[in-house]
């Protein structure tokens, strides 16, 4: 009965993993997927969640089950970190919080929530995005369309594109915003734009989702790094936010992150709260406990919490160093004249090259530079020793 069943493309982030994984070349160099590497290029676990783990090894914590909302003390930093404690939607207990199976996991449960509450509602997201979100809203069975996002001529943001998709999608849309550090393109809009923004999803009754997967990550700053989302609560709107601590504190596969839903009233966020767990229920009943202390025992431990401030901007510090030296090393090696300060005025994480899809298979074909095919590298990923490979890499397929 499964004979009928066809083989699966592999994921466009993950298969470039795997891909890596098999070639035996001694330069390749993986910078598909977004995890953050030392300058050895080796994993890294935070310091100060070994230590946490260690305490909580002495203390014997049990392994019991959480409820299905997650473990309170998580959720109250949770929300905590992305709104600010002394923020009114905290004071009024306006947002209802639920742990979620880091960012993916959380993402799931609020496009269920939209499917059943806000049936035939659309999501609207930038484009391009992060792989998964078309994943995400199609299994959910949510509407999507796209917004223009990405300007090709300028490698920058299309914002007029953008404001006028805004404005013209149906009332009452969700519309989809990377709170920091936009994957692929690591283009952000200024504080200005952001408010623009904010101003035609109020005028169309659009819902605000953020997805915040870099907290801390883009500038080092937790609260620089929030600013969007605030700037979108302090006007007294309704949103959603999905958080992820994959990358700001290295959990990766812990599985850690929530999904925040800010409501207009107390009385509303316990209602949303209770349907966001019976959606949780069905689908995994309740959520990992491990990722979870690690973060409640960091941000409620003052010394603690400096150290993670610190090593996030120790982290944010070196991929602005390698973004650095990338760009210095294209600009000396290239002799076509060829503006490369894009790369510098990006953020986060990510590059986006602009190398177009042929010009990406010759990265991995000739130079076993892996990356995803929409000409996105990982910085996380590359060394300040392998920055001169690299630019020699991107110099040859550009003018190939
Ligand atoms: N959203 C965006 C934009 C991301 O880049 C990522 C991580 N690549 C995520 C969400 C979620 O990742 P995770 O499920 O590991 O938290």
């Amino acid at each position: 009965r499964f004979e009928g069943i066809t083989m699966a493309p592999p994921d466009p982030i993950l298969g470039v993993s795997e891909a890596f994984k098999a070639d035996t070349h001694g330069n390749k160099l993986n910078l598909g997927v977004g995890a953050y590497r030392t300058e050895e290029l080796q994993p890294y676990v935070l310091d100060v969640v070994k230590k946490v783990e260690k305490h909580m090894l002495e203390r014997g914590d049990n392994k019991e089950y959480l409820p299905i909302e997650g473990l309170a003390a998580f959720n109250k930093a949770t929300a905590e970190l992305l709104f600010g404690a002394d923020n009114p939607v905290i004071k009024q207990q306006r947002v209802a919080t639920i742990q979620g199976l880091s960012g993916t996991g959380s993402l799931r449960v609020a496009a269920t929530l939209i499917e059943r509450y806000f049936p035939g509602a659309k999501v609207l997201i930038s484009s391009p995005t992060w792989g998964n979100h078309k994943n995400i809203f199609n299994d959910a069975r949510v509407p999507w369309s796209e917004y223009r996002y990405y300007d090709p001529k300028t490698v920058g943001l299309d914002f007029e594109g953008m404001m006028s998709d805004i404005k013209a999608a149906p009332e009452g849309s969700f519309v989809l915003l990377h709170g920091c550090a936009h994957n692929p393109t690591g283009i952000d809009p200024t504080p200005e734009q952001w408010e623009k923004i904010a101003d035609v999803i109020q005028e169309k009754n659009h819902i605000p989702f953020f997805d915040v997967a870099y907290q801390g990550f883009a500038s080092g700053s937790l609260d620089a790094d929030a600013a969007s989302v605030r700037l979108f609560a302090a006007r007294g709107l309704e949103l959603l936010v999905a958080q992820s601590y994959s990358k700001n504190l290295g959990l990766y596969a812990e599985r850690i992150g929530a999904i925040n839903i800010v409501c207009s009233s107390a009385d509303a966020a316990t209602r949303v709260k209770s349907q966001l767990k019976r959606i949780a229920r069905p689908m995994y009943s309740n959520p990992p406990v491990h990722g979870a202390r690690i973060v409640a025992n960091i941000v409620g431990d003052p010394a603690l919490f400096n150290e993670w401030k610190a090593e996030m901007e120790m982290m944010a510090g070196r991929i602005k160093n390698v973004r650095q030296k990338l760009y210095d090393s294209l600009s000396a090696k290239d002799r076509s004249g060829k503006d490369w300060s894009f790369i510098l005025e990006q953020i986060g994480m990510f590059s986006f090259t602009g190398l177009s899809k042929v010009q990406s298979d010759n990265m991995t074909d000739k130079w076993h530079v892996y990356m995803t095919k929409d000409g996105r590298i990982s910085l996380a990923g590359l060394s300040l020793a392998k920055c001169e490979y690299l630019a020699d890499a991107i110099i040859d397929s550009f003018h190939n």
